[in-house]
């Protein structure tokens, strides 16, 4: 080939890799076109790198968007989470979550316990590796997710709201529980957790037994309704002991108690 062609096969390339919004093929075919001819690959096999070049960063860039859109307080990993802390929680089940057939299953997962059990981190965790798979999925606390609902409902749109969630395959409802919930708000989150009933998955987590939830749901038999279509296919986990924050930092924990009952 002339140097004049060549440099008409580059523009030409470049052009193309616009036109097709395919940015990497146009930055990066040229480097791997010197691998071929190295490794005196095929024409396929050249293409395939190519490809997969371009298809490789938009699923890297499609996961960031998913994860970034799902609203997540902090991003947390499974793999940081110490599980020496919490010998009740089995890796081994959280490793068969990871593989995310549950949410195809349209499954659920709880996990209840104290405050500081590590019960949002792991929540998070399998919501990120989700949304990595590619599965949309959104994460509010009970608290956010009532006043979204109410708003829809007082507006007249709690239809629009419901079918809008109906395209998340997993919505993370963290910390029920904590603020009680009035009985038209149970009620509009009842129809939340019924119309997923082996349409959608949720992760959810509390504070309080399931025996508890009526109080927080104001309405024992609202409570027991959702309760049993959460459970019917659910991987329940349950956190014991002290918060991790506070363990944490229990070399500082006496001196701050000192400083405390020194004031
Ligand atoms: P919960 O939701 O149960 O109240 P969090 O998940 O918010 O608790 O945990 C509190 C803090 O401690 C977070 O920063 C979390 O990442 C961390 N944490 C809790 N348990 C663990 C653990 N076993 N390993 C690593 N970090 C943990
Ligand atoms: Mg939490």
């Amino acid at each position: 080939m002339t140097r004049a062609h060549h440099t008409a096969t580059e523009s030409e390339v470049a052009y193309l890799a616009r036109a097709l919004k395919a940015p990497r093929i146009g930055s990066d075919y040229a480097a791997i076109a010197a691998q071929a001819r190295d490794g005196s690959w095929t024409y396929e096999e050249y293409l395939a790198a190519v490809l997969s070049v371009e298809a490789s960063a938009r699923a890297e860039s499609g996961a960031r968007g998913r994860i970034r859109r799902a609203g997540f307080p902090q991003i947390k990993t499974i793999d940081e989470f110490d599980f020496s802390t919490q010998p009740t929680i089995d890796r081994g089940r959280i490793a068969r979550l990871e593989t995310g057939g549950w949410i195809t299953e349209a499954g659920n997962v709880i996990f209840l316990g104290p405050p500081g059990t590590g019960k949002t981190h792991l929540a998070t965790g399998l919501g990120v590796i989700a949304a990595r798979q590619g599965y949309r999925v959104a994460f509010d606390t009970a608290a956010g997710w009532i006043t979204r609902l109410t708003q829809a409902h007082n507006r007249g749109e709690l239809d629009g709201l419901l079918k809008k969630l109906n395209g998340y395959q997993l919505l993370i409802v963290d910390e029920v529980g904590y603020v009680p919930i009035e009985a038209d708000a149970a009620n509009l989150f009842f129809q939340l957790v019924s119309g997923r009933y082996e349409r959608g998955s949720l992760i959810m987590t509390s504070n309080l037994p399931f025996s508890r939830w009526g109080e927080c749901f104001g309405d024992i038999t609202v409570a027991a309704a959702m309760v049993d279509r959460i459970v019917h296919h659910a991987e329940i986990f349950t956190h014991k002991g002290t918060s991790y924050r506070i363990a944490g930092r229990e070399g500082v924990l006496p001196s701050v108690v000192a400083e405390r009952q020194a004031h």
